[in-house]
């Protein structure tokens, strides 16, 4: 059996082996899953809720723990950490209300009377990406067990041991064995046995947009359903009437934060001409003023990134342009990279226009609305983006006129639980999260019945 070693990236050190998966053993633990559907769909919408609320409650009793596994495992910072194992909770407790809710309609009919139900629609296959082990499986697994789906999950290669340990709580808070299955390994095995495995009915994937169109078109072959959450390369939108010392002093927790490697980081900030200069001035020692330290210290604000490869690929977007600054990173083996920020001198330049996924900014000036909104729009991508003006109607127009799924304005707010999310274009397909997710889970069915 191969087994994959996992490196703790604040270091360079390897922390465990983890057993990847085969084909033979995914085929089995799908087959499991949908052999502990029937049972799943049929238990009362009270006792499926009640379950969900234990499983809750056990990760909320294992949070440091879960929380240190994350700092190890994926070098995020003690205070992500804990809010990301604490998101597992909120949203399981959030969704653990969806099961007695889920309602169908009585449809005003000729000769009779019309129902519809939501149904599950059997085994649902989770793929979750390195960026945010625990937040991104959760957003997938929560809602589709509400709707009484079981669900198998392939962490990512590099991050896999958070939700190990998650299906672990789940058996502890009682969820019937082949409910919630984590599967380790490699996207091409495990991953893409999902897509092909006609008993998984649905792919909930998070990823790059690249692996995001070959799992649509997997999906094809099956008409499977997919939702699809890809990359991004947002802008933060910045007007010279905005709160310019919120607006500096913000703007690098919403790139830098995760090393930058967000799809939501605003990795592009667009300011107004006859502020440029003034906003430059007050970012400077925001970013300088950045704790990049150990991600295990309790004050660290930014930690190392995930992979030395990782640090290469961003490097190398470095290499082709003139640095206009940078904060500070420790020294030592794990992978570092300092905040970085460059004036970027044309739209056509890559780092303007890729997903870099590390802590670099680019700034660049614009002339007047219409110019801010034809800029934040030129991109293949839409996830999100961030408006900062104190005038309402330009907050509006503005947020309005970006085509992206998520816009925050005087803020960088992105995920929220209660709230929908995804991407406009090639940032992705579907939405997750808010009141409606679980509805994604299930499949609309019409029922007539004949008064006669
Ligand atoms: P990735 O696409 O390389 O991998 C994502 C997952 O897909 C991993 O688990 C991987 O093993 C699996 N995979 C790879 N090849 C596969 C295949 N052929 N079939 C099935 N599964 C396969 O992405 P990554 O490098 O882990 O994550 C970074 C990317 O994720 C970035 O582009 C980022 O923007 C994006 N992302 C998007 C969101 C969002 O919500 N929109 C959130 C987080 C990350």
């Amino acid at each position: 059996m191969s087994t994959y070693t996992v490196i703790n990236p604040s270091t360079a050190e390897p922390v465990t082996e983890v057993a990847l998966a085969t084909v033979e053993q995914t085929d089995a633990l799908i087959e499991r899953a949908q052999e502990a559907f029937p049972a799943w769909r049929d238990l009362a919408p009270g006792a499926r809720a009640t379950l969900l609320r234990r499983f809750a409650a056990v990760v909320d009793d294992h949070i440091d723990e879960l929380a240190e596994l994350e700092v190890r495992n994926a070098g995020h910072t003690w205070s992500n950490a804990t809010w990301e194992a604490g998101n597992v909770r909120d949203v399981l407790n959030y969704y653990s209300a969806a099961p007695e809710r889920l309602f169908g309609r009585q449809i005003p009919v000729a000769g009779g009377v019309n129902l519809t139900f939501h149904e599950p629609l059997g085994v649902v296959g989770v793929i979750v990406p390195w960026n945010f082990p625990m937040p991104i499986a959760g957003w997938g697994f929560a809602p589709a067990l509400a709707a009484g789906n079981c669900v198998v999950l392939k962490p990512a290669e590099l991050t896999p041991l958070t939700a190990i340990r998650i299906a672990e709580l789940a058996l502890e808070a009682g969820l019937p064995e082949g409910v919630f299955t984590v599967i380790p390994g490699k996207g091409s095995v495990v991953g893409e046995r999902f897509v092909t495995h006609p008993l998984v009915r649905k792919i909930c994937f998070t990823g790059s947009t690249e692996v995001g169109k070959q799992i649509m078109a997997g999906c094809a072959d099956q008409v499977k359903r997919c939702t699809l959450e890809l990359g991004g390369k947002s802008a933060n939108v910045v007007f010279a009437d905005a709160d310019l010392a919120k607006a500096a002093a913000t703007a690098p927790y919403a790139v830098f934060d995760n090393a930058g490697q967000d799809c939501c980081a605003r990795s592009r900030i667009l300011v107004e001409r006859s502020a440029y200069d003034e906003f430059l001035g007050l970012l400077e020692p925001a970013v300088k003023g950045m704790k990049v330290l150990d991600p295990g210290d309790r004050s660290s604000e930014m930690g190392p990134l995930i992979s030395a490869r990782q640090r290469e690929t961003v490097q190398g977007f470095l290499d082709e342009v003139d640095v206009a600054y940078t904060g500070s990173a420790p020294a030592g083996d794990g992978f570092w990279l300092p905040p970085t920020v460059v004036l970027a001198e044309s739209p056509d330049e890559r780092i303007w226009r890729e997903e870099v996924f590390g802590p670099v900014v680019a700034v660049m000036p614009f002339d007047d609305e219409q110019d801010a909104i034809d800029k934040a729009n030129d991109t293949e991508y839409g996830l999100s983006g961030s408006v900062f003006t104190r005038d309402l109607g330009r907050a509006l127009r503005v947020s309005r006129g970006v085509a992206a799924g998520n816009l925050s304005v005087n803020s960088h707010a992105s995920v929220r639980y209660w709230t929908p999310f995804g991407g406009y274009k090639q940032s992705g397909l579907g939405r997750e999260l808010g009141p409606d997710a679980p509805q994604a889970f299930t499949e609309e069915k019409n029922v007539f019945i004949s008064d006669e």
